[in-house]
């Protein structure tokens, strides 16, 4: 039962990244010469270039899938597996099995490392996806409505079960391509993630830590996916956990993405129901109101990420002057995107600034505002490195005021199915006595004040999800 698809890319001549086709093979770390088999749990993956010159190269990973091996290693208790499907299915049908193997085969690129051409790992190239016989449950509207907000053109072609018998009418499968300029990493974290979503037959059984996979590999995309709910619904098969991967992913964005604006006869969902809005809306707006307490009128929000704070900031015209810095580009890509800063008027844009930088080393650009914002930041730094980020933001920056929000840890056990912290990325989650300490200890030595806030619906004994610490000066 092989399984087919195929990666190509073209020449770039112009660009920041020149070069020929053939560099493909540097990225995916496997030699266009060479014909290479990858060992699955399930089967055989066999890398082989049918196409590599200068103007064109295509890379094609074969899997062949081996039902004795695939019967093997399915778990005792896998509740929806059922080997019939692979079976049965014809020739040259894609599957989740693919996306495994993909990861797998590919996974330094996906990884987006490159040793050879890092820059070309770094930058968008264009690329063509194509995948002859994919299961598409939904038929080509679904392969549409996923890629295409992720900026790929989408050709979906129905298979016909029997193409000489038109009269049957079309099997589940699509002959899909995908064309887009992206970086390869991120279009083998989309595939890793889709396949499985498309073809919605899980051959595995899920642990809790799926939800931790999910938000990984698709962490920065996903969350502004107008198709998030479709994806985490069919990604995840059990609906507990589907349930609390959305929690999971509203808690990092609360779905105000680009462009989706909300028309005058929408009722916001706050309105229709208080308590269903999002901890992440919520959190924003606690921030926005402890700024405007204290009096700020230029800001500085650091580890911006994807602008969500920043644009509800510019919507305040108190606010005269606002900055957003993070370490990540890709972030600070999207929060320009949020703030659609091309099109903002010229005085507007004026009061915006984004630049990246690193909150670990002193830096002046920092410096220069009534407050600063560490939402949700603290806990994405490595405990060895939060002493640096202390001194740099209330020892060398040191703005009249700084509001830091972060997980309330002892809140955890109120989310479904969370046996972990409520992202991979965080390197520690304080409870509400630890947050207190931190607070009291960094306040005392830089010559702050605090005053510790909850943000959500309290639990009367463990407390609020978000925990919130306004410091001021002097
Ligand atoms: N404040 C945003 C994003 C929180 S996610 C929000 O609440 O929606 C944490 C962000 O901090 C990420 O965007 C990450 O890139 C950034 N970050 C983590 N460590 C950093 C560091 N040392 N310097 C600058 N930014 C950092």
């Amino acid at each position: 039962m092989p399984v087919l698809l195929t990666v190509t890319t073209t020449a770039r001549d112009t660009g920041p990244t020149p070069g020929p086709a053939t560099d493909l093979g540097y990225l995916l770390h496997k030699h266009p010469e060479r014909v290479q088999q990858f060992t699955q749990s399930f089967g055989t993956a066999t890398v082989f270039y049918p196409e590599a010159d200068d103007a064109r190269c295509t890379a094609a990973v074969l899997l062949e899938i081996d039902p004795v091996r695939l019967a093997r290693t399915r778990g005792r208790d896998s509740p929806d597996f059922s080997l019939g499907q692979y079976v049965n299915d014809r020739p040259y049908a894609a599957s989740s099995l693919l996306g495994v193997a993909v990861a797998d085969v590919f996974s330094t690129a996906r990884a987006g490392r490159c040793a050879a051409r890092q820059e070309l790992a770094d930058h968008p190239i264009p690329l063509e996806i194509r995948i002859p016989v994919l299961p598409c449950r939904g038929g080509p509207d679904i392969a549409h409505r996923l890629f295409e907000p992720l900026g790929w053109s989408v050709t979906a072609l129905p298979v016909p079960l029997d193409p000489a018998f038109p009269e049957w009418g079309d099997s589940r499968y699509v002959d899909l391509t995908i064309t887009g300029h992206l970086r390869l990493a991120d279009a083998l974290g989309q595939l890793h993630v889709l396949l499985p979503v498309l073809d919605e037959a899980k051959h595995y059984w899920q642990g809790t830590d799926e939800i931790d996979k999910l938000l990984r590999s698709g962490g920065d995309w996903l969350t502004t996916h107008p198709e998030r709910e479709l994806v985490a619904r069919r990604y995840l098969a059990r609906t507990t956990l589907t349930r609390a991967a959305l929690a999971r992913l509203a808690e990092l964005d609360d779905g105000l993405e680009e462009g989706r604006d909300t028309g005058p006869d929408d009722v916001p969902a706050e309105v229709a129901d208080p308590r269903r809005v999002p901890l992440a809306a919520l959190r924003r707006d606690a921030v926005v109101r402890a700024l405007l307490d204290v009096g700020a009128e230029s800001v500085i929000d650091l580890g911006c990420g994807g602008g969500a704070l920043l644009r509800a900031l510019v919507g305040e015209h108190r606010f005269t002057r606002i900055a957003g810095v993070d370490v990540s580009s890709r972030s600070l890509e999207q929060a320009a995107r949020v703030l659609r800063l091309e099109s903002m008027s010229e005085r507007q844009a004026e009061r915006v600034t984004l630049f990246q930088g690193a909150l670990t080393y002193e830096d002046q650009r920092l410096g220069g505002y009534d407050a600063a914002v560490l939402m949700e930041v603290v806990e994405h730094v490595d405990p060895s490195r939060l002493a640096a980020l202390e001194h740099v933001v209330l020892g060398a920056a040191a703005p009249a005021s700084v509001v830091v929000t972060t997980p309330n840890a002892e809140y955890n056990v109120r989310y479904e199915e969370l046996t972990g912290m409520r992202h991979p990325d965080h390197r520690f989650e304080w409870t509400r006595a630890e947050f207190a300490a931190w607070c009291d200890r960094v306040a005392g030595a830089h010559g702050y004040t605090v005053e510790l806030r909850g943000i959500g619906e309290p639990d009367e004994t463990l407390g609020a999800p978000t925990q919130m610490g306004v410091f001021t000066r002097g």
